[in-house]
């Protein structure tokens, strides 16, 4: 008979991303406070670059958890080499570090665990693992543990990625260049256009590495025993009605920092201070500019944006991380940019964006429609301006614009003008047309925050997916 004494161990693996870490910390620790003992793992990178963002000495070693522990919960902290020197550049070689995620990587996970499983045997273990990973069936297979895979990303994104077969039948994928459809065949998406598809699904990607991670990884969770979603089932309710038909998924978000009171230091970069000059700000005056930890644009975009926000004359903090721009990254602001701006804006590398998005002196947020930075918009009641620029992006868009309309369009791609820039933010920021969208982000934050309330969709959800995994696992 099983032994329902032994605890709960969940070994977490996080993808190296922003997007990726800040859902997976905070699930962390949402297991942690139901009492199951969690082993989080991060990228040795990762570690350093936190170390570095905390102004401390890479060479120690640091626990990012240690207040959780202190706080009681049983949070255990560990890193994982990827190969690579510490001086490797993972971004601007994203194709040569995801060719080797996908070659060695498992062999690396596979000592990994097991080491953790032989020093651990009072323990039942489990593996909650990102979506995006393509090891962990044959990891959970080897050592028979349950596998838990945990999407970061809406799950309207993942019914896409989830029916390529489906897509591959009807001659929607590989996508040809420059054809765009409006399909309604996959299963719980109503009617999507094919121009919101993630874009390494184009004909033209076939053969880079990010395709075969992906297209592996949406194979490869076929097979986990349970799928975590950082979705509200309220807002996506038909394509979790379907997907529930093939493998328990859960929808358990908002994953959000604004639900911790536990502090993790999860940003990658230093964060720029900017309270004190958010205080000095009026009610609502203030635009938020950020396109997210990881999105590349050129200096054509960053300019236009740049004049923009000074023809619009609003307020304005933006997020210029020191990467935006692929290649050319010197000077890509305009001559005498800051200068003209003043106390107008506030133009920093890195922040923390919840911190900003809760300031009451904020009233927009021009985004590149990142999930993590949507759901923390709509927390906040922050209407949008979506700009996005590839991967979930697209069809994030059509879900805050198209579906719930909470934002508004800026224009497609790399033709985007100032002066539409100056206008799409006029609109938001001081315009009638925004009473609308704010009425309805009014309501989506309710959803939002009614979710995670006791007895609230994904609260439920939550204390189902713990349920179905100790029967599981006992
Ligand atoms: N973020 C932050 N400070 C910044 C910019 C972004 O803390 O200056 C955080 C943001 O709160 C979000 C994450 O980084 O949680 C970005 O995730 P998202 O899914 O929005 O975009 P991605 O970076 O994955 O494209």
């Amino acid at each position: 008979m099983a032994n329902t004494q032994l605890k709960p161990h969940a070994i977490l693996f996080a993808l190296p991303y922003q997007g990726h870490i800040n859902p997976f910390v905070n699930l962390a620790i949402k297991l942690a406070s139901k009492g199951f003992t969690i082993t989080f793992v991060h990228f040795e990178f990762v570690h350093r670059m936190l170390s570095k963002s905390q102004h401390t000495n890479t060479n120690n070693v640091i626990d990012f958890f240690s207040e959780a522990r202190n706080s009681g919960l049983d949070i255990r902290y560990s890193t994982i080499n990827d190969g690579f020197p510490p001086e490797f550049d993972r971004l601007n070689n994203f194709d040569e570090f995801w060719t080797s995620l996908l070659q060695d990587f498992s062999a690396r996970v596979d000592g990994f665990i097991g080491k953790i499983l032989q020093s651990e045997q009072s323990m039942v273990s489990f593996l909650i693992a990102d979506t995006f990973f393509s090891w962990p069936p044959t990891i959970a297979k080897k050592y028979n543990i349950v596998n838990v895979s945990f999407f970061t990303q809406p799950a309207l994104v993942y019914s896409i990625g989830y029916h390529l077969d489906i897509l591959r039948e009807n001659g929607h994928y590989p996508l040809k260049e420059n054809t765009v459809e409006e399909i309604n065949y996959i299963p719980g998406v109503k009617s999507i256009s094919t121009k919101e598809f993630m874009h390494f699904l184009k004909e033209g990607e076939i053969k880079t590495p990010q395709h075969e991670a992906s297209t592996r990884a949406y194979q490869e969770v076929k097979k986990a025993d349970f799928v975590l979603h950082n979705t509200v089932q309220e807002l996506e309710s038909e394509a979790l009605y379907d997907l529930n038909k093939k493998q328990p998924n859960y929808a358990i978000g908002p994953i959000s920092s604004f639900l911790t009171k536990i502090t993790v230091s999860k940003s990658l970069w230093s964060e720029s201070e900017c309270t004190k000059w958010l205080e000095s700000k009026p009610l609502n005056s203030v635009l938020y500019v950020s396109f997210g930890s990881f999105a590349q644009t050129n200096k054509h975009v960053i300019q236009e944006i740049a004049h923009g926000l000074v023809l619009s004359q609003v307020n304005f903090i933006w997020v210029v991380r020191e990467n935006i721009v692929k290649l050319d990254c010197t000077n890509i602001l305009p001559d005498g940019f800051k200068d003209e701006i003043g106390d107008k804006g506030l133009v920093i590398p890195w922040c923390n964006q919840n911190m900003v998005l809760s300031s009451l002196a904020v009233g927009g947020f021009l985004t590149h429609c990142g999930w993590n930075s949507t759901i923390e918009s709509i927390w906040c009641s922050t209407p949008m301006i979506c700009y996005p620029i590839e991967f979930d992006q697209p069809a994030v868009r059509k879900l805050v614009v198209d579906d719930w309309k909470v934002g508004i369009n800026l224009h497609d791609g790399d033709l985007i003008h100032r002066d539409e820039v100056a206008e799409k933010i006029r609109i938001l920021m001081t315009g009638v047309g925004s009473l609308g969208l704010k009425q309805e982000i009014e309501k989506l934050k309710n959803v939002l925050h009614k979710a995670i309330e006791k007895d609230g969709s994904s609260d439920r959800n939550f204390d189902q997916f713990v349920e179905d995994l100790k029967a599981k696992i006992y």
